[in-house]
Parts: structure tokens; C-alpha cells; sequence
């Protein structure tokens, strides 16, 4: 497969089910698909970023320490499957308020470059959202837009500026298809 510095992942809608806002551990689920997924591209010699949206900490929706648990229990299951996973960036900016940090935005991106020494010009981003093609198009990174979550609605509106490298069911299939690339 192509080598990639670093492979970015969204969370909501292209891990786990998005039910609009995920407020606690007990309420978030991986697709059934996400971790053999991972690991098929962990195998290859991938590491991993996961950079999300949660806004519903500013919308007081989402307790801060909900969100330290779900994200707890993600590292935990990445690494009981040896899942190579550098850090898991979150912006709670509502966006009404947002900084450079919320995707669109690059902030997340530009945190990780800086922590992790990543080439971000070598590196894929997939996600669900308009929000997740647009940073890694001004990024100059390779994108993948997953069919799960909002991606069936996503890929009616993408900018032809922001058209997504691959575009697939999701994240399994993206998985088998960058191993053949
Ligand atoms: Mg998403």
C-alpha cells in the first residue's frame, strides 16, 4: 500500500454510530467493522490520529468527563488489538464560536503535525463529513470519504474542490482497498 505518515481518522459516523451526539460511554458503539479495519491497516505499518468535533461539551450537552471516558475506553480497545494510536485531538467549540481548531478548521491537524512530527502532506484523512475533506484538501493530504454516518448525504453536496480521493461503503472496504493501492 501507499505509505502514509500518519492516517486521520473522524470519530463519529465513521468509528461508531452517530446518533447526533454521543454523551456517554454506555451510548457509544464501534461499527462492527472499525477494529478489524484497523488492524488490517495497523499490520501494514499504520498509526493512527483519531481528530473530532464535540461540540456538545459547549452545548452542554456533553459532560467533559463523559467524553475523558469514552475516549479512555477507545484507547483501551486500540490497544488490546495493537492498534498503533498517537492521540486522540477533540475540539468542543460550538460553531457559533469556533477557532481554527473545529473542522473544517485545521488546528487539530496542525496540533498533531507539531506533537508528532507528522508530515501532514503524506498523510490520509477519513471521515463522514464535508468537515473532514476540506482540512485534508487545504492540507494537501490524501482524503477518504466513508458511506456511514452522514457520507450518504456528504457525497450530494462535496464541493468538486474537495472531492475525496477514494470514496467507500466504509471503513473496512477503505481498509481491503489502500492495502491493494
Ligand atoms: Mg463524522
Amino acid at each position: 500500500m501507499k505509505k502514509y505518515d500518519t492516517i486521520f481518522l473522524d470519530r463519529d459516523g465513521t468509528l461508531n454510530f452517530d446518533p447526533g451526539f454521543v454523551q456517554n460511554v454506555d451510548q457509544f458503539k464501534f461499527y462492527n467493522f472499525t477494529i478489524p479495519a484497523l488492524r488490517i491497516l495497523s499490520e501494514h505499518g499504520n498509526r493512527f490520529c483519531i481528530v473530532s468535533n464535540q461540540s456538545g461539551v459547549s452545548r452542554g450537552l456533553i459532560d467533559i468527563n463523559d467524553l475523558r471516558e469514552i475516549n479512555s475506553y477507545i484507547r483501551r480497545e486500540f490497544i488490546a488489538n495493537q492498534i498503533n494510536l498517537l492521540e486522540i485531538y477533540y475540539c468542543t467549540d460550538s460553531p457559533e464560536k469556533e477557532t481554527n481548531r473545529r473542522k473544517p478548521g485545521t488546528g487539530m491537524f496542525l496540533d498533531a503535525a507539531d506533537d508528532y512530527n507528522i508530515e501532514l502532506n503524506k498523510c490520509l484523512m477519513i471521515g463522514d463529513s464535508e468537515k473532514d475533506l476540506i482540512p485534508a484538501h487545504n492540507l494537501g493530504m490524501d482524503s477518504m470519504l466513508v458511506l456511514t454516518g452522514n457520507g450518504h448525504l456528504t457525497i450530494d453536496i462535496i464541493e468538486p474542490l474537495d472531492k475525496p480521493t477514494f470514496v467507500v461503503e466504509n471503513i473496512l472496504e477503505g481498509a481491503k482497498l489502500l492495502i491493494k493501492e
